[in-house]
Parts: C-alpha cells; structure tokens; sequence
C-alpha cells in the first residue's frame, strides 16, 4: 500500500499532512515519496501549501486532496419527494433544490426529471460539466450495487431491476453509483461523527423505517443488499396492513406512516409526519403515547440486532427521532431493558443533527472513496502517462 494512489488517500484520510508524514507512515525514502507526490500535484489531485523553512533543505508545505478539481452530483430520491444537489470534492454544498415526486410513478417519469433537474442545477451554480465526477443516488429500498438496481424495493413499485444506474450513466456519461438512503446516511454519519467507532448502526424513522450499518469505517451490505433493511421485519401478532403489501411489519406498526394512520383514527387532525412531531411538541397525550410506543417497537427490533452486532453507536436519525425525547427514551429503555449487559455496556444511543446532510455526506464520502480508491487513481496516472 505505498502506491502513489495509497499515498493520496492517506492525505485524504487525514492520516498524513506533510512529506514528512508519508515518509513516516509508509516507510518509504524520501525521493520516493517525492517523486509520488510530485506526480499526483502534477495531476491535480493533491496541493500543497507553502510551508515554514525547517532549517536546512526544502521548506514542508501542508498536503491536501484537492477539493476544487470537480464536483459530485447527488439524487436523494424519497417515497414523496426528492432531493438534488452539486457539491465539491470536500462534500461542501454548491447549491441544493429539493421537489414533490411521487416514487410510485416508476423509473421512467422519475429519473427523466432527475436528469432535467440536474442539468438546470449545474447551469445554475455555473460549474463545468465536463468536471462532473459523477453522480451518487439515493432510493428508500434494498440496492446491488455491483449492477446499480434496486432489487425487490418493498415500497418502490415499478422499480424492481430496473437499470438505474445504466440509464444515468448513459445520460451523463460518467460514473453513478446507486446506494440505498439509509446505508449513505449511516456512512455520512459515521465518517462526520464517529470516525474512530469500530461498529456503527444507524436507524432511520420517517415514513418509512431503514438501517445502515457501518464496520470499520466501511458500509455493510449483506450478500444481496439487504442488511440492515429491518422495516419490514414481522411482528409478532400484529396485523397492521404495510405500505409493502404485507401485514403485521415494524414499519406498519412504528414508522411515521403508521402513526400518521393511529392518529387520524383517533380523530388527531395530521396528514404528514412533521404534524405528529407537532402533536408531541405541544404535549397531546395521544400522540406522546403512540410516538412513545412506536420507540419500544423499534426498540425491540433493534434490541436483536445490538445482541447480534454489538456496537460502539446507535445513531437514531429520521423524522421522529426528533420529538422531543420521547420516541428516543421508549427505544432506550426496550434495548437496555432486554439485552444483556454485555452489548449495551459500551453503547451510545444518540440522535442525528444532522438530518438530510448525512445523506448529502454519506454520497460524497461514497463517490470519493470509490472513484479515488488508489487502485483506480494508480491505474489514472498509468493510462495518462504521468
Ligand atoms: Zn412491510
């Protein structure tokens, strides 16, 4: 791991800053780093700051990945709406927009506008399109990314192998990488807030209810895609019909959807999960017992998974993470209540902040880390004759 593409990425990794970093980290002499990282500043991938004179010989200047030399396109696509965004190679926003859709609709109509959309974005932030890196999607179901499709999406009719990331890159003509929503929000989180945990598990409740698991620093998938898709696990002795078609799953009794639903039947008067949230924060009883409730329920799903995975972070992100405690304290006292004190006695139950930007992250953090893996960058410098 000394190749000049390995010595950009522990740059980009923060893990060396200087030459005299890279000398130390990888053993390597000192006119073999030299001639590394000459070759990737002469390609544009690394900069380097003027640095104070040390004594004798060339001042040491502070390496950097640059962030400049492109930008990444991202596509957030939700049950009900979507989200675009251009951001730099740093994962800074340029510019954002965010519209209705309707998910259901299917590919066709829904990723034709994704396009259109995108292209009036980069006109409008003014960046060069040839410096489109490439585009990461987001979509609420289980993905192969060694294809790009989204495979048997319980709540995404229509969608199920369609060529997502073939038609997109065809359009673009450069690279998509497809990733289910919850799986980038956990690796945007993780790399944001908890670099240093070993085993992170993040669980998203909005309308819907999603897990993405994050081991060493690298998301986990599972064989086909589907880790960490636990909405539509059954539960015991429920009945409650699911958006999925069947009955009786956590998201039919626990996601914002479900309570939307509980609610209304009482009477409340809610149409999306924002007005729940609403409920709660003015204190309506019915509504602090349901969103309580629906946390045991998750709670109870996820005291298993910690059993089995046990780690450092349970980040709780999504709609109802954020009702003032309540939905948060009902999960806690399930997990800590069932589980033995050996796969709680380290762990941290938090909240996310950070919202739809830890998708936002999550896809930059993807995209950088795929399309300058060092074998990918060795192989660049090769074919360029640097
Ligand atoms: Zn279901």
């Amino acid at each position: 791991m000394t190749s000049a593409g390995s010595l950009l990425q522990l740059v980009r990794r923060g893990e060396a800053t200087t030459r005299r970093d890279l000398i130390r980290v990888t053993g390597l002499s000192r006119s073999t780093v030299t001639q590394r990282v000459d070759m990737l500043l002469a390609a544009g991938l690394l900069r380097e700051s003027a640095g104070e004179s040390e004594g004798r010989g060339r001042p040491s200047g502070t390496l950097g990945f640059d962030e400049d030399h492109g930008h990444i396109l991202v596509a957030l696509l939700h049950i009900g709406r979507a989200e675009l965004a251009v951001l730099d190679l740093g994962g800074r926003v340029l510019r954002r927009s965010s519209y209705p859709i309707t998910i259901g609709d299917g590919p066709e109509r829904v990723l034709g506008e994704v396009e259109e959309r995108l292209g009036e974005l980069v006109r409008e932030v003014g960046v060069d399109p040839a410096e489109t890196i490439a585009l990461g999607v987001g979509v609420p179901g289980p993905v192969d990314v060694s294809v790009g499709r989204v495979m048997q999406p319980p709540v995404m009719p229509g969608w199920h192998d369609y060529p997502v990331r073939d038609r997109l890159e065809a359009h673009l003509g450069r690279p998509v990488f497809v990733e289910n929503d919850a799986n980038l929000m956990a690796l945007g989180e993780q790399r944001t807030r908890w670099p240093d945990a070993p085993s992170m598990l993040l669980v998203t409740v909005g309308t819907g209810i999603g897990a993405g698991i994050v081991i060493d620093g690298t998301l986990y998938r599972g064989v086909d895609g589907g880790a960490g898709d636990i909405g539509h696990i059954r539960m015991h002795g429920r009945e409650e019909r699911c958006a999925c078609g069947a009955a009786g799953c956590l998201a039919a009794v626990a996601s914002g959807r479900a309570l939307l639903r509980a609610l209304s039947e009482l009477g409340k008067d809610v149409s999306v999960v924002a007005d729940v949230r609403d409920l709660v924060q003015h204190g309506d009883p019915d509504a602090v017992g349901a969103v309580r409730t629906a946390g045991q329920l998750v709670g109870e799903v996820l005291t298993t998974v910690v059993s089995v995975l046990n780690p450092e972070v349970l980040v709780v992100a999504g709609e109802l993470a954020d009702t003032d405690g309540h939905f948060v304290s009902g999960l806690r006292e399930v997990i800590y209540q069932r589980s033995l004190p050996r796969a709680t006695r380290n762990l941290q139950v938090v909240t996310s902040d950070l919202g739809s930007a830890a998708a936002i992250a999550g896809v930059a953090e993807l995209v950088v880390d795929e399309v300058f893996a060092p074998a990918v960058v060795d192989e660049r410098l090769a074919a360029a004759g640097v």
